[in-house]
């Protein structure tokens, strides 16, 4: 086939098409043929009437008729449209009753000249034509003709008949012309939507297969490139986005000048906006479209082209592509945080099943610091604890040896910030913003940080400090993650403290802080174990039964706390006293004879007669054990210093009595 008949073939398929649809005729001739002008349609053909009249003319050209003589066509009320000038005034003045007897008659006029004024040179013939309809029903114009005596022959009216039968098939053709362009016109949006229809398709498909927030980005800008190459194009995002794409580009926010990009960011609308002399083209149109999902807008892509350009961009495709986009980027990001989400639970999972593992503070102290280094990537971690006696912040885990054993003053360094604040913090750089001195992060060199303070049941109780050497280290999600972390430090921290005021309970007597007697007799089994020798001394308050008859049991519950008190501060710190049972006390003195152990309880027998109110006095038995002995045991310690404490009572009691040889031998 010639590209001609190919030509021909499509436009005939496409008519055909398009004809089916919208006519129930047979061919697209008949179609054609019955069209017609109506009279609704008279205020509208004068632009029909004058190309017609040109092309009439063209075609004619040639002829005698048409050279020799005057032609022109005035509309169906007789006002001027086209033809040659030569006769426009005429027509208007000397020819108008001529030419409104035509419109009134709706028949042919001829007049020979000569009965007219005789201002024309050679008396020809005036004729007007009516124009008529295809239906003969509307008058659509007249066509005029001033013939010369030449061409006024007898056949003149035939030949004048003919003329305008043949300048209304030059109207008629151009009034086809109009439907068929329209025709046209609608077959090529149609292809046009339907070619932008497949390639959205395309693009849909494609970025709701991605979930990878970039991968969307990418997607469609390489969409928006390929079908218009010559565009600049940029993605401008608002948020701490990282693209590999160069195109993907920070959204800036100047406080000064008015940026489209920011405009339409700023307002979620798409702005258009002509310019001149701008990245090497003269001028042109600058288009802002945002990029948005259901729940915000996310960035700004901005498209730089000519004016010739902006005429041919399917503007409503691209935001369609737009749209598409901000949607996939949207769930692609929704999917990228559910999946953080569930890494942060993990992790939360795991750290918390380790922590829990141990009961013990300075193990999950420990514990915390490995697996907080390990989860953030950090170089160096530092947990410090408020420590009430040092009134300062103690480190009490760090991989960072130097300051392992140090305290801080409480308003010192990041964590005296955090924890003087209660706020967590990040710092991206510590030599170019820091205001605060840190000597963690000095003698780290370290440059980023985040830290947390370390909340127990609600009361801050440290802080935990992670660094690393690089400046930017620490993302806003890793900031955030501490935090929730460190809630859950605090939460095991909370457990081991729990746990170890249990303990201590469970080993205390409750009315006189001194220990229970399980404890002391576990402590000198431990230290038989272990030591050379060791003094027990039982203490019993003199006449106590008395003393609670006279002043009631209150009071004697205070005295024996007062007791139990003097005995606690007259021993060392390894001593153990404990609360032997009723107002008898007793202490264990590791690694102390009995004449050692006889000062003590002299110490213990002189305060309590001088410093209790109402005054009392006590009984002391001591008794010792050392290696060599035959028999090492707690109950024999016991028997014997009890047999002492009997024969003090016995020798008139506020006294002490050692062992002696005799209670060796019954114990
Ligand atoms: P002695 O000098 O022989 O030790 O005389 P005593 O009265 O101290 O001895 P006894 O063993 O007859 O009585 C001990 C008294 O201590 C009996 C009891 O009322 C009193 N007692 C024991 N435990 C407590 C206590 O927890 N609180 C008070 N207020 N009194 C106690
Ligand atoms: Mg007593
Ligand atoms: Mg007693």
């Amino acid at each position: 086939m010639s590209d001609q008949q190919q030509d021909f073939s499509k436009h005939e398929s496409l008519f055909r098409m398009n004809m089916d649809f919208a006519f129930p005729y047979e061919s697209t001739s008949v179609w054609l043929q019955e069209m017609d002008i109506s009279p609704f349609d008279l205020p509208y053909i004068q632009q029909v009437l004058l190309e017609s009249f040109e092309d009439w003319s063209e075609m004619t050209e040639s002829l005698s008729i048409r050279r020799n003589s005057h032609w022109a066509v005035v509309n169906h009320e007789g006002t001027w449209v086209a033809g040659d000038e030569a006769i426009h005034t005429q027509l208007e003045e000397t020819y108008f009753e001529l030419v409104q007897r035509c419109i009134t008659s709706e028949t042919s006029v001829y007049e020979g000249l000569s009965t007219l004024a005789d201002n024309i040179e050679h008396a020809g013939r005036f004729c007007a034509v009516p124009i008529f309809s295809r239906s003969q029903h509307t008058m659509l114009a007249i066509f005029i003709s001033i013939l010369q005596p030449d061409q006024s022959g007898d056949t003149f009216q035939d030949a004048m008949e003919a003329t305008t039968l043949h300048y209304r098939s030059c109207l008629y053709r151009r009034f086809e012309y109009i439907f068929v362009s329209d025709v046209m016109k609608v077959q090529k949006n149609a292809e046009r939507e339907s070619s932008r229809r497949s390639i959205l398709f395309q693009i849909m498909q494609r970025m709701h297969d991605q979930i990878d927030v970039d991968t969307v980005l990418t997607e469609v800008l390489d969409s928006i490139s390929v079908l218009y190459p010559t565009i600049t194009l940029q993605l401008f995002m608002s948020q701490d986005h990282q693209s590999n794409n160069p195109r993907v580009k920070p959204l800036l926010f100047h406080p000064w000048g008015e940026d489209v990009s920011v405009r339409a960011f700023m307002d979620g609308k798409l702005i258009i906006q002509d310019y001149s002399a701008k990245d090497g083209l003269d001028n042109g149109v600058e288009i802002a479209i945002p990029l948005g999902g259901k729940q915000g807008v996310y960035g700004v892509f901005h498209l730089l082209l000519s004016k010739e350009l902006r005429e041919d961009l399917d503007l409503q495709l691209i935001t369609m592509m737009v749209d598409t986009a901000g949607n996939a980027f949207e769930n692609a990001k929704l999917y990228e945080q559910s999946n953080i989400l569930i890494h942060e639970l993990r992790l939360i999972n795991e750290l918390t099943q380790r922590l829990n593992q141990s009961l013990q503070l300075a193990d999950i102290y420990q514990l915390a610091n490995q697996e907080l280094l390990n989860i953030f990537k950090a170089d160096y971690c530092c947990i410090l604890q408020y420590n009430e006696d040092r009134d300062g912040l103690e480190v009490v885990s760090s991989n960072v040896l130097s300051i392992s054993k140090d305290v801080f003053d409480i308003d010192y360094g990041f964590g005296g910030l955090v924890y003087g604040k209660k706020e967590p913090i990040i710092l991206s750089d510590y030599h170019l913003s820091a205001k605060v001195s840190s000597k963690l992060m000095e003698v780290t060199e370290s440059q980023s940080l985040i830290a947390t303070p370390l909340i127990v049941n609600g009361k801050i109780m440290g802080a935990i400090l992670l660094t690393n050497c690089s400046p930017h280290f620490f993302s806003y999600d890793n900031y955030r993650l501490l935090q929730t972390l460190a809630s859950h430090i605090g939460l095991s921290i909370s457990n081991a403290l729990l746990h170890a005021e249990l303990g201590r309970m469970a080993n205390r007597d409750m009315l006189t802080d001194l220990y229970a007697r399980h404890y002391l007799d576990e402590k000198i089994q431990e230290y038989q174990g272990t030591d050379f020798c060791g003094s027990l001394i039982v203490v019993d308050i003199d006449q106590f039964k008395q003393v609670n008859d006279t002043y009631g049991h209150q009071k004697g519950d205070k005295i024996l706390k007062k007791v139990s008190e003097i005995v606690k501060t007259s021993i060392r710190q390894l001593d153990t006293p404990a609360r032997w049972g009723g107002e008898e006390l007793a202490v264990y003195l590791p690694q102390l004879g009995l004449h050692q152990a006889m000062k003590v309880a002299e110490v213990i027998r002189t305060r309590v007669a001088t410093e209790t109110n109402p005054c009392v006095t006590v009984s002391s038995g001591i008794a010792e054990w050392n290696w060599m002995d035959e028999k090492v045991s707690v109950d024999s310690l016991f028997y014997r210093a009890d047999m002492a404490l009997y024969r003090a009572k016995n020798s008139g009691r506020n006294q002490i009595q050692m062992e002696d040889r005799n209670d060796r031998g019954s114990a």
